[in-house]
């Protein structure tokens, strides 16, 4: 396999891990045809060939787009929380399976956040109760709100930032939330 890096999350994909998480995405990875990024999820075309990856300088950022950063950390850790407890009380493995691919890639959403937002101390969130999702049918109708509340929020701050590269991986990771929406409301 060539190599391959993601240039959002910086991970290198090869032929031990192309795999991972593949309940999480409608198309799979093949070994000799990478689509997506497994870890973050991110479609081809921010996967490179010659080891680059984006890079952000926290400190050239103004206040905004570190307040923008800072709530998209949150939010990222808030549904990885959810899919975690999720799968935990999801009843088919299949739906099961789905949620625990989904958590990892959210909670590495919110550490690719953290990193360009150069912030120090990784936010904890209060303990949440998801027992009202009692059935595994709720629990998707409740993931699939919050896809669709990550793809809004993506939307309407990207244009805000003024960095390009963060303005590229808000794009980027909002194209994976999109396609979390498909999955979630089959
Ligand atoms: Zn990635």
């Amino acid at each position: 396999m060539n190599r391959i890096k993601c240039m959002v999350c910086g991970m290198d994909i090869n032929e031990k891990n192309f795999y991972i998480n593949s309940s999480a995405f409608l198309e799979k990875n093949k070994e000799d045809r990478i689509i997506y990024c497994p870890f973050c999820g991110v479609s081809e075309i921010y996967l490179s060939n010659n080891g680059e990856t984006y890079n952000v300088d926290s400190k050239l950022l103004d206040k905004n787009a570190l307040r923008i950063i800072d709530h998209a950390v949150k939010l990222e850790i808030f549904n990885g929380d959810f899919y975690k407890k999720a799968s935990e009380m999801a009843e088919s493995s299949e739906v099961k399976e789905i949620f625990t691919a989904l958590s990892k890639i959210e909670m590495l959403h919110a550490k690719i956040h953290f990193r360009i937002g150069g912030f120090s101390e990784f936010p904890k969130l209060t303990e949440m109760n998801y027992d009202k999702y009692n059935t595994d049918k709720a629990l998707l109708g409740a993931a699939a709100i919050r896809e669709k509340h990550a793809v809004t929020y993506y939307d309407k701050y990207k244009g805000e930032i003024k960095d390009k590269t963060v303005t590229n991986i808000f794009e980027a990771l909002c194209q994976v939330e999109k396609e979390h929406i498909i999955l979630t409301s089959k």
